[in-house]
């Protein structure tokens, strides 16, 4: 079995990259198959594996826009069973060369079709925006995880994305689901950390995992060190508790 995933809010700064990163590794290092999607022109989840933008020979960009076959693509990661296709900043282009494009929701569904056998888990790490590009991405996945962060505004904006959801449910993908909701950045010393997942689960129910993220300094240093927080600090309570969210993902199967 393999199971494309979008990680998507199209909120900034909520934890899509580092729960992509992690999760991933996570995944990868409990020995299942991952590839990770890079489709955010940042490209923060291609260097955060370590990827020098400038070696990059084919990125997302070419697999979507100039149809590449993804094979040619994907690179290795330092992590065993950790595969990427990068992003860098040629993306930028793509959300508005998309409009004029033939079947152009279908791009990444049907490039990742070639390759979904190849892994158990394939990871989208999606922009902060609902364009074409996260459009795509919620088509070629089977579900999709909603990070949200544990602070004050945590709902705001989501009744967009779940519109664009049930849109693309509608017409595009009638098999998307919602896999999971997951809060980041939780700080145990507020209040306002509580009343916020409160607030999430009253909506979101048994859809939130139970694995909570913490803020925790390592995880938000281990990008500018091109590692997941799995290899730069094992120790690390981010690193228990990605594993733990990685359990979690798998116990779902
Ligand atoms: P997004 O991809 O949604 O924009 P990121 O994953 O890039 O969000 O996270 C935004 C910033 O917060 C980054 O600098 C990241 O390192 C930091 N960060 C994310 N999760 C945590 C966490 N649990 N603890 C501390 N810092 C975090
Ligand atoms: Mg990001």
């Amino acid at each position: 079995m393999s199971k494309i995933m979008a990680v998507a809010n199209q909120k900034g700064g909520v934890g899509k990259t580092t729960t992509s990163v992690n999760l991933g590794a996570g995944l990868a290092s409990l020995g299942k198959r991952v590839l990770l999607v890079d489709i955010d022109p940042q490209g923060n989840t291609t260097s955060g594996v370590g990827i020098n933008k400038a070696d990059v020979a084919n990125c997302i960009y070419d697999v979507i826009i100039n149809e590449v076959p993804p094979q040619e693509a994907i690179l290795e990661t330092q992590i065993e069973g950790l595969h990427i296709i990068p992003a860098t900043i040629q993306l930028a282009g793509a959300e508005i060369e998309l409009v004029s494009t033939i079947s152009r929701e279908v791009r990444l569904k049907k490039s990742l079709a070639m390759v979904k056998k190849n892994y158990d888990y394939i990871l989208i790490d999606c922009p902060p925006s609902l364009g074409m590009l996260t459009i795509n991405s919620l088509t070629a996945s089977d579900s999709v995880i909603i990070p949200i962060q544990c602070e004050y505004y945590a709902l705001e904006g989501l009744s967009q994305l779940l519109n664009t959801v049930r849109l693309v449910q509608k017409h595009l993908n009638t098999s998307l689901q919602i896999e999971g909701v997951l809060l980041t950045m939780f700080d145990a010393r507020t209040n306002l950390g509580i009343q916020v997942i409160e607030e999430v689960k009253k909506y979101f129910q048994q859809k939130v995992y139970q694995t909570i993220i913490p803020r925790n300094v390592r995880l938000s240093e281990a990008p500018s060190h091109g590692q997941s927080i799995i290899t730069y600090d094992p120790r690390s309570r981010g690193a228990e508790v990605y594993l733990e969210l990685a359990k979690e993902v798998i116990s779902y199967e």
